[in-house]
């Protein structure tokens, strides 16, 4: 019996593939040099697709897949994925939570480390020997500062942890109050303007588009920071610029950008705002254990067995 089928929309590592391909065919529609002419030749035998958590499955696509049963994501985000065509057409998704939280939760305090600390320039401030003519200025210390979470999920929840632990106060802002310790503030532009750490954590897609807006950034104010791990689509990036450029708020520290893998060039120049590109859940553990929930929901779909992580 030969294997179901499965379209590949995302560069997959290795260590992903290699047991994928024992449980289906793979068709990697991502780095086909004729997309249209794979579609024409296997759509109407693919079963599933795989891709990564900032990919797209445009519905146009899916419309050319007739077999389709199932959406695999190696990503905890599935903004890529249209939700309700899916559900319309009763087609399963999966997601790969909990197993990045951690890490993803460490680079968003990686971020405020950088950011109030100025650990980027002082690198490269070191690194180019600017030492021997002058200390490197005073940052801003951590304690007693407040932080303001915007999608108090699993993330957020890790993220406030390890703020906590570095004597931040912690509210929250989502869109319900949780049964936890820390303060729920409903009105986004009231938690904006009490924190000195804005720290963006919800889900992207059309719901959370530019939530954070010039009028956000107005509310955080001179002495904030934003700090993005979620998705670049949340943030108005052409706000930011302005609001770093105006003084409006002090600075940013960003794992996601609007256009990823380009960066706004004037995003580029800001000395004191801190960049990363995308490192979120990127260790060899947090990326493993992904695939093996990308494969594992795969291969239990196949086998008739109930899903491991199903989103719906
Ligand atoms: P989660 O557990 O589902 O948490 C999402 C939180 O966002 C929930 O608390 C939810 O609370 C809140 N939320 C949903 N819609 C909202 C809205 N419109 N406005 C404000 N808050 C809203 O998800 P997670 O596992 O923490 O992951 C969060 C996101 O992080 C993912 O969707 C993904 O995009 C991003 N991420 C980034 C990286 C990276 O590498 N940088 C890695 C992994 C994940 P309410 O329901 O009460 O609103």
């Amino acid at each position: 019996m030969s294997l179901p089928a499965v379209l590949l929309l995302a560069p997959l590592p290795e260590f992903l593939l290699q047991p994928l391909r024992q449980v289906c065919t793979c068709h990697d529609y991502f780095h086909a040099a004729d997309p249209a002419a794979l579609l024409a030749e296997v759509g109407p035998e693919i079963r599933a697709i795989a891709m990564g958590g900032g990919s797209l499955a445009p519905i146009s696509l899916l419309q050319q897949l007739p077999a389709l049963e199932i959406l695999s994501v190696f990503g905890v985000g599935y903004d890529g994925v249209p939700l309700a065509y899916c559900q319309e057409r009763g087609l399963r998704v999966t997601n790969t939570p909990d197993v990045l939280t951690d890490d993803v939760a460490d680079i968003a305090m990686a971020l405020v480390l950088m950011t109030s600390r100025r650990l980027g320039e002082a690198e490269r401030f070191a690194r180019a020997g600017q030492w021997p003519q002058g200390s490197f200025p005073l940052a801003h210390a951590l304690r007693g500062k407040r932080a303001g979470i915007v999608g108090l999920g699993r993330i957020g929840k890790a993220i406030a942890q390890r703020l906590s632990a570095h004597g931040l106060s912690i509210s929250y802002y989502g869109r319900h109050a949780q049964a936890v310790d820390y303060r729920f503030e409903p009105n986004l532009h009231a938690l904006a303007a009490e924190v000195d750490f804005l720290i963006v954590a919800c889900p992207g897609g059309e719901g959370t588009r530019h939530l954070i807006d010039a009028s956000v950034l107005a509310a955080l104010g001179a002495s904030g920071t934003l700090i993005n791990i979620a998705r670049g689509s949340i943030v108005d990036e052409v706000a930011l610029i302005s609001a770093l450029e105006q003084g409006t708020i002090r600075t940013a520290g960003l794992d996601v950008f609007e256009n990823e893998p380009h960066l706004p060039p004037a995003l580029c120049q800001h000395e004191k705002v801190v960049l990363l590109p995308h490192l979120g859940s990127g260790t060899h553990e947090a990326r493993l254990a992904m695939a093996q929930l990308c494969v594992g929901n795969l291969a239990a779909h196949f086998a008739g067995q109930p899903l491991l992580t199903p989103v719906i």
